[in-house]
């Protein structure tokens, strides 16, 4: 029986921001954001489909263009030997291991994949991941917890930054590279943390330049921290045989406990490993969400990887390619007076505009002369850093790194003369 004091439920209006993905306010900042996109006249850069595999140049629209957009460092994705190998693994093994590798998804490969890396590494073992970023967000959101510490660099990838948050433990952002301020904090309050993680990148994907690796290593034994370095873009590209930013110091691999780096750069493939001590590795097999409760590696990323490292022991001389021509492009980029920030060598190289407007103006006018590079604006990062980034690889010549600087600066000089500071002539 109803009481007759029973209340009828209480009716709220929800508004449509709620429950309707059109009206919510992150949606419509994006659009806002597109609208001030639009208003600059400079067709929309993102999204541009590349009509095949993209190296030295890209195919956009039917045209054949020069391409600084792709980290494709040394050439292996569109390498017959690389393609080859996907080819051959898809025929012995199928198109997905069709389970977690933990219950019946393991494949031969995925194990000589994992040795290969770790022997390349010069560490016990490592672990393989179905992308690159979850590497990141999986293993140091699993691997610590509140009542932990982590101290990341405050130039970190995105994918650092969610497995922090992810992790539960407190995090604190350090000075970009500045491994004294971080001595400073640790010294301060490292006793109030059980476990602490230090996480630095072995070359800043937006900055294309490195941290002093053996200072970090002195600040995380001084205070029995655990290293962490993301080689996204060290693998492959720093130290005479590729193997990184350990070998570009001459330090021991053993000295970093966890060594990240993706498939999708260097490795001419997709996704991620973690390698280190054969504990962690093994631990990590057995508990990380992010492998156990997902499906094992493709047998064609498996085999495109384990390729392409095999070229790479092969073939260090496009190691040193990719070297030379980071470097050349660097010199003449500083020679034409360009901003191209702390690049240090690495084939990241940005040019740094200081707005967007004239970033996105730079990159439509490099298009119409046939330079594919991608502008990088606020929020990405601050509205003064605004830049183009270009990423160079292996499969560049001279002759098309000379003929891109000389078209920076040209256009530069021409949408915003007082960005090219006199630089001299190089040759
Ligand atoms: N770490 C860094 C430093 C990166 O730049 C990236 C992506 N470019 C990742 C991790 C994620 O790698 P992936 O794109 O292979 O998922």
């Amino acid at each position: 029986l109803k009481s007759s004091t029973s209340t009828a439920p209480k009716v709220v209006e929800i508004p449509a921001e709620n429950y309707d993905f059109a009206q919510m306010p992150e949606y419509r900042r994006l659009k806002q954001t597109m609208r001030i996109l639009s208003s600059t006249g400079v067709p929309n850069p993102y999204f541009r489909p590349h009509e095949r595999v993209t190296r030295d140049t890209a195919m956009i629209g039917g045209r054949e263009m020069l391409s600084y957009a792709t980290y494709n460092y040394l050439g292996m994705s569109g390498d017959p030997s690389v393609s080859q190998a996907a080819k051959e693994a898809i025929d012995q093994y199928g198109t997905s291991v069709s389970a977690s590798r933990l219950v019946s998804g393991e494949k031969t490969i995925h194990r000589d994949l994992e040795k290969t890396i770790a022997d390349f590494l010069g560490v016990e073992d490592s672990i393989v991941y179905v992308g690159g970023h979850s590497t990141n967000e999986t293993t140091i959101g699993h691997l610590f917890k509140p009542g932990d510490l982590i101290a990341h660099d405050s130039l970190a990838h995105n994918s650092i930054i969610q497995g922090a948050i992810l992790s539960g433990a407190r995090r604190r952002a350090f000075p970009h590279s500045d491994w004294q301020a971080l001595d400073e904090l640790l010294s301060e309050i490292r006793h109030e943390y059980r476990r602490v993680l230090i996480v630095i990148e072995g070359v800043y994907s937006m900055d294309g330049d490195f941290p002093d690796l053996p200072r970090f290593i002195e600040v995380k034994r001084k205070h029995k921290a655990i290293l962490m370095v993301d080689e996204a873009h060290s693998i492959g590209t720093m130290g005479q045989t590729g193997r990184g930013i350990a070998e570009h110091f001459g330090v021991k691999s053993s000295e970093v406990d966890l060594w990240m780096g993706t498939l999708s750069k260097s490795f001419g493939s997709c996704g991620g490993y973690i390698a280190g001590c054969k504990e962690v590795v093994e631990y990590l097999k057995y508990t990380a969400p992010g492998f156990v409760y997902s499906v094992g590696l493709t047998p064609s990323n498996a085999a495109a990887a384990l390729a392409s490292v095999r070229v790479i022991q092969r073939e260090p001389e496009r190691v040193h390619k990719v070297q030379h021509n980071s470097k050349l492009f660097l010199d003449l980029a500083k020679a034409r007076g360009l901003n191209t920030g702390m690049s240090n060598n690495t084939p990241v190289v940005p040019v740094i505009t200081g707005n967007s407007k004239v970033a996105l103006l730079l990159s439509r006018a490099l298009f119409e002369r046939g330079i594919n590079v991608q502008p990088i604006l606020y929020p990405a990062v601050e509205e003064e850093k605004a830049r183009l980034r270009f990423f160079i690889t292996a499969s560049h010549t001279d002759e098309q790194i000379r003929l891109t600087v000389d078209a920076v600066a040209e256009e530069l000089a021409r949408i915003e003369p007082s960005l090219v500071q006199g630089g001299s002539q190089l040759a």
